[in-house]
């Protein structure tokens, strides 16, 4: 809270106390260690002069004419947290002197006071001030540059999602131009021509997948991302990818195995996000495996469906574990082609159908990528 009246560097104490002598002369000492000093000799005048001014410290009287002690300092209190109220009592009332300091109060002297134990609580209250103050100065600085930080966010999101979506059709009909070239249907071509075109031809799908997946990430972060919910068979359809694999599969010499549960039943989910985390999640494993296997497990319960795939490729440093689930996270990078986007989107679809995706690794032994999804995302 700021107060116009707010003088820089000096610190300001209330003395709440309805004996006039006694205000005075504590008050008069106060002054004379150099504090800024105002007295009042009811709960109501002190609560004026708290609303009028800033003071760094309220001594209060635990016993006033008109309201109690307790019930000035939860105005106080309320009315702003960086006031430190140390209650001052007699011997007689410590034990509401502690009640006080089990609601807001900072500490309490007792009467008479002694002005050694005045001025080192002084000194420790106005420590807890300034940390309490610059905590809040921080935690409103961070929540500050953290509200920027998510504008800023969305704003890459949508304009990723512009660019790629502008990339996208441009992209299409450059493919469709070399399949036409490619297939003969412009003319004929030379083997020497074929070769470079299908280079061509694979790059540009290679620009289209980093394209699709900048855009499905664009879409998950901005929340704009549409579930299509269906009944899924879902052991056809892994057995559908699977046939999609097998040419690479074989041309890298690696075994295939295949462990589906039978009647594994149906799942409800969207088909087409579906299809690209099982497809990101082959294609890793194909993608850096040299030799060996790769095996996919399909297992399931009355209420969730359990897709494992193992490899017997590199397998992943434990610090690497969790990491590898982030945007742009690459730890194979340089052998690989690669965007470090597959498993960060399979992670949002599977959270999206509330399932779980980890990973078991460990390097030399493989590894295996898990997830798991409810059976009815409409019961969970
Ligand atoms: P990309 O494969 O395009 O780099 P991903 O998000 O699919 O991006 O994977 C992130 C990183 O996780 C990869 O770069 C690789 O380092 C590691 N990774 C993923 N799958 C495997 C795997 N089956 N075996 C070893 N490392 C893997």
């Amino acid at each position: 809270m700021r107060f116009p009246g707010r003088r820089i560097n000096v610190i300001d104490i209330l003395v709440v106390d309805d004996d006039a002598g006694a205000r005075k002369s504590f008050g008069n000492i106060l002054k004379l260690k150099g504090y800024g000093v105002e007295t009042a000799g009811t709960g109501q005048e002190a609560i004026s002069k708290i609303k009028e001014k800033f003071f760094n410290i309220v001594f209060l009287d635990i016993r006033l004419p008109d309201i109690s002690g307790l019930e000035v300092l939860k105005t106080i209190s309320d009315f702003n947290e960086d006031i430190v109220t140390i209650m001052v009592t007699a011997y007689a009332s410590i034990d509401s002197s502690i009640d006080a300091i089990n609601k807001d109060a900072y500490s309490y002297i007792t009467k008479p006071v002694n002005m050694d134990q005045v001025l080192q609580v002084i000194g420790k209250a106005l420590e807890k001030q300034r940390l309490a103050m610059e905590n809040k100065r921080l935690l409103k600085e961070l929540k500050e540059a953290n509200e920027k930080l998510r504008e800023m966010d969305a704003r890459k999101s949508d304009f990723v999602a512009n660019v790629s979506h502008e990339f996208k059709n441009p992209l299409a009909v450059i493919k469709q131009s070399l399949t036409i070239v490619l297939e003969g249907m412009a003319g004929e071509i030379n083997p020497k021509q074929k070769e470079i075109l299908e280079a061509g031809q694979r790059n540009i799908e290679r620009l289209i997948r980093l394209v699709m997946d900048l855009l499905d990430l664009s879409k998950i972060e901005s929340g704009k991302i549409e579930m299509k919910r269906d009944k899924i068979d879902i052991t056809s359809l892994v057995d559908q990818l699977l046939k999609d694999y097998e040419n690479e599969i074989s041309r890298k010499n690696l075994v295939l195995n295949k462990d589906i549960q039978p009647d594994m039943g149906m799942v409800w989910a969207d088909k087409d996000k579906l299809t690209e985390v099982i497809i990101n999640l082959l294609n890793n494993a194909i993608k850096y495996t040299n030799k060996g296997s790769v095996t996919v497990k399909l297992s399931g319960t009355e209420d969730e469906i359990r897709f494992e795939v193992a490899d017997t490729g590199p397998g992943i440093k434990k610090e690497y574990l969790e990491k590898i689930f982030d945007k742009f996270e690459r730890i194979l990078a340089e052998r690989q082609e690669g965007t470090g986007l597959g498993l960060s989107i399979a992670k949002d679809i599977v959270r999206l159908h509330k399932g779980n995706i980890w990973v078991e690794s460990e390097p030399g032994k493989g590894s295996k990528f898990i997830f798991t999804l409810p059976r009815d995302l409409r019961r969970s």
